[in-house]
Formats: structure tokens, C-alpha cells, sequence
């Protein structure tokens, strides 16, 4: 299905990769590399796992459909299907994500599936016991998607972060980046060197812009979005809230997860996101969990209404991050201009999705640098380019 390419890989010495950032992007890029036989140095500003938008406690794995499965369908289909395949590899199901297939309550009836003849993974219109199952009135419009479902994001990328080959160092703050002989230095805010290499790259999320921005004709359109999620734990709901849960994940205005894990590893409730543009503060606010109760509300109408109390700010949990966008939804991967800047990459910009596209940006950068056949056709590679904004077409 990949391009297929005749070059071989770079020299020993040339595998080499420093990446800034430890979330999903960078921990995906790193995996896919070290498996490829680089050696991988991730540097991050944080402690441990999970200072940035991949500390989400819970997320859902899911793909985009529409009626003339465009694109952002196509893609998103693809890489859920990669992240899939990465959590069965790394982790346990269960405690660290689940397959369990998602239903798409229709709101608004605004999804339709394309016509005609569909992939194997495709999504299905939802039958009425699943329909039933979720709690919904007989008759509601809803989805079925059999290939996806819940994952614990600090999970995956603490996974990925052990691979061998891959070398994590915390507390380390990348202030700027410079052109060094045949490759990248990095540089903290006093001017220490704190890398080198023949390959950069930056999966900051926003904070790619604070590092790329200096350099002279940058132009990736990074935007920042914070969300909240709130959550609580299964042991506070009462036996009639529990009798409403749904068995499998239910999307479609904003997300409801049961049954998984909470941060203190209890079995726990989940229900987001808001979506707050131009704000870099990952604070949480009471406001947004009555924003997610009304959310609640509208996609299980029967459990928002037995759950309104879980809400009461003295007892429900909220978790907040800040998601990095592009104005098109699709990430930014690879090389940001071959020609005047060889060897600087990002993988950012994965918006609300970066479950379902991490992993397979990850294999898409690690295989253009090693030369490798890509994972996507051409026509869909070329719209996840970061190139696509240094050489529009
Ligand atoms: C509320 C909410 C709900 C979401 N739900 C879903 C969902 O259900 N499904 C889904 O697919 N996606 C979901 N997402 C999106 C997903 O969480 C993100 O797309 C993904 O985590 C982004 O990963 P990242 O690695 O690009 O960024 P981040 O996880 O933000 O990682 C960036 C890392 O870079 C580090 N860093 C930043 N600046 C520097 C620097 N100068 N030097 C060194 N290190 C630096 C940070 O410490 C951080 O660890 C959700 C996001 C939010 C906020």
C-alpha cells in the first residue's frame, strides 16, 4: 500500500535523532526510529510522562467518517488502525486501553457513511441492541465503530519510551536551536549545549512555535486549544447510575468512557472535552465541568440526568491540556523545508486526535528519514507534511 522506494537506509552514523518533546508525537517518532536501528535521545521539560496534552487520563481511539470518506476519514482511519496495532503490541488490555468498539451517537444526524463498497474496518450504522445497550431511546441515529476504542495515553507513551535504542532525559528545556556542521545543536536558556545531532525533531506540541518561529520564513500555522475533561470515580455512583452505564465508549458530542482506570487507578467515569481556543493555561474550571454535564446531557440523555449530581464541584474531578492544532485538523510531520533547513523535522499539531494519528506519524517520519516505504499512499501522505506549508501547491 506504501510508496515504494529503492534508496537504502542512511549510513550507521547518520542515524541519529534527537526529539524535544516526550508525549504521544514524540514518544511515537522515537519508537518507530529505534525499531528502524537510529539511536534516539528525547529530551523534555518535564519530570516524567505526561506534562503536556498526553497526561489525558483517558481517551478514545476512534475514526472520522463522512459521506464521501474524504481524507481526514481515510487518514484517520489509518491511524487508528496503527495505534491499535501499537497498543496491542505494548500494552495490557484492560488496564491500559481497551478494544472494545465505540458507538457514534448521531447527533444532529450531521455523520453519514459513504456508499458503495467499504474497507473491512470501515464503520457500520449501530444495530438496536447496541443502540439499546448505550441507554438511547429505539430509533436513535448512531454509529458503530468496530475498530476502536479507549486508551490511557501516559500508558502508550511511556511504552514507547522504553523501546531499546531510545534514551529519555527529563528536566531538560530546549530554549533554542541553531544550524551546526552536518547537524542540529539544541541549546537551554543559559546557552548550554544539551544535543546534538544529524536529525531534530521538534514534537513540542505549541511550544514547537517558540522554537521554530526564529527561524526566518517558518510558516506551520500552530494554534493552541485547551480542553477539560471531568471524571469521578465508579465507586461513587449509586446502583441506578450504574445500571445506565453504556459497555463500550460513546462519542459524538464530546465523549463518554466507563470502567477505566482513573489517575489513583480505581475504575473510574469520564466525560469530555471543552474546547477553549487561544488559551495556553491547562487550568481547570468549574465552569467546564457544567459545560461537560450539559454534554453529558445531550449524548446519554438518560444517564446525564441520573449522573447531575456526580458534577457538584465538591466531588467531581477535572483534568485540563492544551491541544495543538492546524487549521485543516491534520498534523504536521517530517521535514519542514529539505532544502534550507536538512535534517529539522516536527511531528505536531495533532489537534483532538492525537490517539488516533500519533502513531502513525510516528512510522510516517521514522520511515521518510530511514527511506523506507511510507505507511499511507501518496495522496494521503502529502496532506500530513509539514513541507506542505514551506512549498504549497
Ligand atoms: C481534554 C482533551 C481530550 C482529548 N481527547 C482525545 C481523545 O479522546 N482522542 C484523541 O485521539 N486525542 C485526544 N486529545 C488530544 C491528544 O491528547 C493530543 O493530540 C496529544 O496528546 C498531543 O501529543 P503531543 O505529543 O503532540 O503533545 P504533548 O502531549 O503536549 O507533548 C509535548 C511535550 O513537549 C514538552 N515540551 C514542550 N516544550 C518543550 C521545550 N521547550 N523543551 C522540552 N520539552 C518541551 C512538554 O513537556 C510535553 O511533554 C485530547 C486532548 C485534550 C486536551
Amino acid at each position: 500500500m506504501g510508496q515504494r522506494t529503492a534508496t537504502p537506509s542512511p549510513p550507521v552514523a547518520e542515524r541519529q535523532a534527537l526529539v524535544i518533546g516526550a508525549g504521544l508525537s514524540g514518544s511515537a517518532v522515537a519508537y518507530s526510529l529505534a525499531r528502524r536501528g537510529w539511536a534516539v535521545t528525547v529530551m523534555d521539560q518535564a519530570e516524567g510522562v505526561g506534562a503536556g496534552a498526553s497526561g489525558l487520563p483517558a481517551g478514545l481511539a476512534a475514526p472520522h467518517v463522512s459521506p464521501d470518506d474524504h481524507l481526514l476519514s481515510r487518514i484517520t482511519r489509518a491511524g487508528v488502525e496503527a495505534t491499535l496495532q501499537r497498543a496491542q503490541t505494548l500494552l495490557h488490555s484492560g488496564t491500559d486501553w481497551g478494544l472494545t468498539g465505540v458507538l457514534e451517537h448521531n447527533v444532529g444526524g450531521k455523520r453519514r457513511l459513504p456508499q458503495g463498497g467499504q474497507p473491512s474496518n470501515a464503520s457500520v450504522l449501530a444495530s438496536p441492541a447496541q443502540v439499546a445497550q448505550a441507554g438511547l431511546p429505539p430509533g436513535t441515529p448512531a454509529l458503530w465503530h468496530a475498530h476502536a476504542g479507549w486508551i490511557r495515553p501516559r500508558q502508550l507513551v511511556a511504552a514507547q519510551l522504553q523501546a531499546p535504542g531510545v534514551r529519555v532525559l527529563w528536566g531538560q528545556h530546549a530554549h533554542s536551536l541553531e544550524r551546526q556542521g552536518h547537524g542540529w545543536a539544541l541549546r537551554d536558556a543559559l546557552g548550554q549545549q544539551l544535543g546534538h545531532a544529524p536529525c531534530l525533531v521538534v514534537a513540542s506540541a505549541f511550544d514547537s512555535l517558540g522554537l521554530l518561529q526564529p527561524l526566518p520564513g517558518f510558516a506551520v500555522p500552530l494554534n493552541s486549544l485547551r480542553g477539560q475533561i471531568s471524571f469521578g470515580h465508579m465507586a461513587d455512583l449509586a446502583a441506578h447510575e450504574r445500571q445506565l452505564l453504556p459497555p463500550f465508549p460513546v462519542n459524538g458530542h464530546g465523549s463518554f468512557i466507563s470502567g477505566v482506570p482513573t489517575p489513583e487507578g480505581t475504575p473510574g467515569w469520564f466525560i469530555g472535552s471543552t474546547f477553549e481556543r487561544q488559551c495556553e493555561q491547562a487550568l481547570v474550571r468549574p465552569e467546564d465541568h457544567e459545560a461537560n454535564r450539559l454534554r453529558l446531557a445531550t449524548l446519554l440523555p438518560a444517564l446525564g440526568e441520573a449522573m447531575a449530581q456526580q458534577f457538584d464541584p465538591a466531588r467531581v474531578q477535572g483534568w485540563a491540556g492544551v491541544r495543538c492544532t492546524l487549521p485543516n485538523r491534520l498534523p504536521a510531520v517530517g521535514p519542514i523545508d529539505r532544502e534550507r533547513w536538512p535534517g529539522l523535522c516536527l511531528s505536531a499539531g495533532m489537534g483532538a486526535r492525537g490517539i488516533s494519528l500519533s502513531v502513525l506519524c510516528g512510522e510516517m517520519l521514522a520511515a521518510e528519514l530511514n527511506r523506507d516505504p511510507l505507511p499511507l499512499p501518496p495522496e494521503l501522505s502529502r496532506h500530513l507534511r509539514a513541507e506542505r506549508y514551506a512549498n504549497p501547491s
